[in-house]
């Protein structure tokens, strides 16, 4: 089997794993046991909350885990934008924009949308005019696109909010790691990530936030000086504390991952007539592949490709069959056409070769149909 499917979710690194299971096995206990079998936990937590911190160079007491990004996501909106105006894009990940609608619609909150244009790209002369023009407390976006890899100028976005005094919360679950960020030359306020996508455990993410404001969990009865409730899930924390470790300096493994990327990339577009990328190549993920495939179902099409694992869009749309909004957003007119390619860690160039022929063996054989 050939998995390249890394945006949805990564495989765990060994060294993640070998971290994480003395806390499975044997130091299992509660963190917030008082005993020193429990404190022997909590200390691990919080070098973990220390990892975290380093790769985007913050300080601990400014990071707070959740269970997933979709959670801090939720917090952020919530509680940054609460009884406000928030101004966020077109194409956004469904936990940003099911959280604003709700809000919406339960009227505590105004949203504006900043369309992005065709390349996936935000033209900050609109954002400075919307900026201007509504005011809004919170600027939520995206720091790299989940479908079609496009990064997004969060250092002048920032330095806009600055100056239009907007707090800017962004949804970095697809950057970090990948793109260098530090948190003390950007404006900004809070930034969402998850384990998952950096070859960490499921179920675990966290949020930074810049000034220890009144945030609260969203589910009730936990902990004092948590945001998630329930008991704390230590042994994933430790894992994503471990994999953030293990994204300081892959500068060289970024490298390595867009060589392949390109290779497939290349291979695909002069193999296949008419498939063209979506989304600017110029800003983007180094593993991240969308190419639209006209006439192409697809939905259908990952399933054939049986033991190569490739996706039609984002995991989080996959059981709705309309395009998302982000393909709608670059207007991609074959919506129903498109792939979603993201080369990881563990893939090799023989699997990149392998999955090119695959692929345009397959697109051809249901061409012919
Ligand atoms: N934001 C983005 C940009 C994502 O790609 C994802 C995962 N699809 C999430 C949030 C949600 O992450 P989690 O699975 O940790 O809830």
């Amino acid at each position: 089997m050939i998995f390249l499917d890394n945006a949805s979710t990564t495989k765990i690194d060994p060294r993640v794993l070998k971290a994480m299971m003395p806390y499975l096995k044997d130091r299992y206990a509660n963190a917030s046991s008082r005993h020193q079998f429990g404190q022997d936990s909590a200390n691990a937590v919080e070098n973990a909350r220390e990892q975290v911190a380093k790769l985007i160079g913050a300080k601990s007491d400014q990071i707070f885990f959740t269970n997933s990004a979709t959670e801090a996501n939720n917090i952020a909106i919530n509680y940054l934008g609460f009884a406000d105006v928030i101004l966020t894009t077109n194409s956004e990940h469904s936990s940003i924009i099911k959280c604003i609608k709700h809000l919406k619609e339960t009227k505590r909150i105004k949203a504006h949308l900043i369309k992005i244009d065709k390349n996936g790209t935000l033209n900050l002369l609109k954002l400075q005019k919307m900026l201007v023009k509504y005011n809004p407390k919170l600027l939520s976006i995206i720091f790299a696109n989940n479908e079609i890899g496009t990064i997004h100028n969060i250092h002048d976005i920032g330095e806009l909010c600055a100056k239009y005094k907007a707090l800017l919360h962004t949804d970095a679950t697809q950057a970090i790691g990948k793109v260098p960020i530090n948190i003390n030359e950007t404006n900004i306020f809070a930034l969402t990530m998850s384990g998952h996508k950096i070859y960490g455990p499921k179920g675990v993410g966290a949020i930074y936030v810049k000034e220890p404001i009144k945030l609260s969990p969203l589910i009730l009865g936990g902990l004092q000086n948590t945001l998630s409730s329930g008991t704390i899930n230590h042994p994933a924390i430790i894992g994503f504390g471990k994999a953030c470790e293990l994204m300081m300096n892959v500068e060289e493994e970024n490298k390595r991952i867009g060589q392949l990327r390109d290779v497939l990339l290349e291979k695909l577009i002069s193999n296949i007539d008419s498939a063209y990328v979506n989304g600017t190549m110029e800003n983007r993920l180094p593993g991240n592949i969308s190419l639209t495939i006209p006439g192409l179902d697809t939905r259908m099409f990952v399933e054939c490709l049986e033991d190569i694992f490739i996706s039609s869009g984002s995991a989080c749309m996959s059981a709705n069959p309309k395009p998302s909004p982000t393909i709608k957003a670059i207007g991609v007119e074959h919506p129903g056409s498109v792939i979603r390619i993201g080369v990881g860690r563990f893939n090799t160039m023989d699997e990149i070769e392998e999955a090119g022929n695959r692929i345009i063996h397959l697109v051809k054989e249901m061409r012919n149909r």
